[in-house]
């Protein structure tokens, strides 16, 4: 484990067998395939990629990246494409697949930009949810884990653009961050 990792959270092993989960339950609910995928860049590239493996239909994927800007580290509210979707998704089963919902400012900002589209199915599948710190409220079709309030990575996730090999999500020791302020 790396020294700057205070806890493995989720393991590996338990990631695996969630997502292979995941997998079969949004197989069982759209058996006719042809579903849409719209991973998150960069944090959900991992888990669309296993998710999609543990499929028992056929899927496609796209990926949209956004940002989200303001004074302080926090989610401001202000979303901001930075790439938009290759696919028409009008009259398409979609299933956005996202790394971490935390105040839920993102997913609600997507969903309804998405849902503007025109979809026949709009869902959300989210790996990670830490309800503490919900500020937008948001329905999540696919939940991996609910996690407590504490800053991970790995399995995607970073921290200063670092740890997203990880195999495992781990939390990041606080004086990791405190160094990166002073
Ligand atoms: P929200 O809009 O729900 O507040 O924020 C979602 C985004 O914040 C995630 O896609 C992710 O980029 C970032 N985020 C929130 N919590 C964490 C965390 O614990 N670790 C990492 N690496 N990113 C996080």
């Amino acid at each position: 484990m790396r020294e700057e990792i205070k806890e493995i959270l989720l393991s590996e092993e338990q990631i695996k067998s969630r997502v292979k989960e995941l997998g079969e339950e949004i197989s069982r609910d759209f058996p006719e395939g042809d579903v849409l995928f719209i991973g998150v860049l960069k944090g959900s590239v991992m888990f669309i990629s296993d998710l999609m493996r543990s499929m028992k239909v056929d899927v496609n994927m796209d990926f949209m990246a956004v940002s989200s800007y303001g004074l302080s580290s926090e989610t401001s509210g202000v979303v901001r494409i930075l790439k938009d979707l290759d696919f028409d998704i009008e009259y398409r089963d979609v299933i956005i697949v996202e790394d971490i919902i935390d105040t839920g400012t993102t997913l609600r900002y997507l969903y309804d930009y998405l849902k503007a589209r025109n979809p026949r199915n709009l869902k959300i599948c989210c790996l990670l949810d830490k309800p503490e710190r919900r500020k937008v409220n948001i329905n999540i079709d696919y939940k991996g884990f609910e996690i407590p309030d504490y800053f991970v990575v790995g399995y995607g996730l970073d921290y200063a653009e670092k740890f997203r090999y990880l195999p495992y999500i781990g939390i990041l020791k606080e004086d990791v961050y405190k160094k990166d302020k002073s």
